[in-house]
């Protein structure tokens, strides 16, 4: 019963974020390959060819459906370890990513990955409430992170995070996956290149109706909220990015519980309005009881937009009513690859720990607002 209530929440998930599926044709045959390597060699292999080792923390439904896969796709790292709480999940694993039994943890052996030089980075893909936690470890364990989205659930923790890997000499980033994809960044390219003049105003939503009514994504103690923090997080980075600009105060409504039973602790959906500076007219709107996934300018001489916008694949998008014309790539791979590049260049990250921050900020600004009914300054 369990395991039927993890697919159908999987693939419920996977049908609104997947859009189009990238083929993972050279994976498989890496896959093939592997099995046939005693995975230490492997290992060394990986190592020979200077790429850095990964942990992911937390096998749930991105990290098993989404980075797992896009691990073998990627130039400049690799799955060497794994840490979970649930040992059935272990023989699968072990089997399809050839991972020895020494880079296997779980959530009580965690700290002793600091003896294991195999792992270089560790991925935490846990639910939010846990980020901060497991970020704080891997950066006293001596490792690089990468932290998924929302970094964390407050300011303070995202405080304490920077600091523990900056004490570690160790780099930290946000799992913000379309800083690495080709039509999120030609609306970067577009808005802040001004190439149709100032952007006068942007919109965005991000929305899905959401399944399980036991997940953690319902509760507010381990999400920190509904589907601002899970969703509204992209559009408030899509109109931050494709302006180039952070927004000032912000007004925002919550929208009504229509769906029974789920939205007892989190809010089904929202509204909001950012106040932008030099007077950019910035909504955004998330939810978990409808589809919305959008992202559009509209400059001085044109509009650009994306719709869909935040998939993992699948993305459209058009200049005013010519279609953009990218490619679709594995987001999650070039992803982890540019991370890893700027790790291996000691240089500073794209998606760095310091824009999880802005954006837990900013997060926290909005339920403010929606909670007390007033405009509130960021
Ligand atoms: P899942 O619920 O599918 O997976 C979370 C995993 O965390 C579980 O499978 C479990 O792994 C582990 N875990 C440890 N303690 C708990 C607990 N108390 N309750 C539930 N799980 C626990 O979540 P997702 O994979 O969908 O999301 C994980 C994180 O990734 C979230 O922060 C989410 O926002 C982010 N995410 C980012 C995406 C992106 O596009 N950047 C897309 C999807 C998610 P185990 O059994 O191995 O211990």
């Amino acid at each position: 019963m369990e395991q039927h209530d993890k697919s159908r929440r999987k693939f419920l998930y996977d049908l609104s974020l997947a859009g189009l599926s990238v083929p993972l044709i050279s994976s498989a045959l890496q896959c093939t390959d592997d099995k046939k390597t005693n995975p230490e060699i492997m290992i060394e292999k990986n190592k020979k060819a200077g790429k850095l080792g990964i942990a992911l923390v937390g096998l749930g439904n991105y990290a098993g459906g989404q980075l797992a896969p896009a691990l073998l796709q990627t130039g400049n790292c690799y799955l060497a370890g794994i840490v979970t709480g649930t040992p059935s999940k272990i023989p699968v694993w072990k089997e399809k990513y050839n991972i020895p039994d020494k880079n296997i943890y779980n959530y009580e052996t965690f700290d002793s990955i600091k003896d294991n030089p195999d792992i270089d980075i560790i991925y935490i893909v846990l639910p939010n409430s846990m980020h901060a936690e497991y970020t704080i470890r891997a950066a006293k364990a001596g490792k690089h992170v990468i932290c998924e989205k929302p970094m964390a659930l407050t300011v303070e923790d995202c405080d304490k995070m920077i600091a523990a890997c900056k004490q570690a000499g160790k780099s930290l980033s946000i799992g913000y996956r379309l800083h690495f994809e080709p039509y999120n960044l030609e609306m970067v390219r577009l808005g802040t290149n001004k190439i149709y003049g100032d952007v006068k105003k942007i919109t965005s939503g991000f929305g899905f109706l959401i399944g399980d009514p036991t997940q953690w994504r319902l509760k507010k103690a381990m999400a920190g909220g509904g589907p601002m923090q899970d969703l509204g997080i992209y559009c408030v980075q899509g109109i931050c990015y494709t302006t180039g600009h952070e927004p000032i105060a912000v007004s925002a409504q919550e929208g009504p519980k229509t769906i029974a039973d789920k939205f007892s602790e989190v809010e089904q959906s929202l509204k909001w309005q950012f106040e932008m500076p030099g007077g950019i007219i910035a909504e955004g709107e998330a939810s978990y009881g409808y589809e919305l996934n959008f992202l559009k300018a509209e400059a001085e001489k044109g509009t650009f937009e994306l719709s869909p916008a935040y998939n993992y694949g699948g993305l459209k998008g058009k200049i005013g009513e010519t279609p953009m014309n990218f490619p679709n790539v594995n987001q999650q791979a070039k992803q982890m690859d540019g991370i890893v590049l700027s790790i291996k260049n000691n240089q500073t990250s794209i998606v760095p720990g310091e824009l999880g921050k802005r954006d837990v900020k900013i997060i926290a600004a909005v339920y403010e607002a929606m909670r007390t009914g007033k405009k509130v300054i960021i």
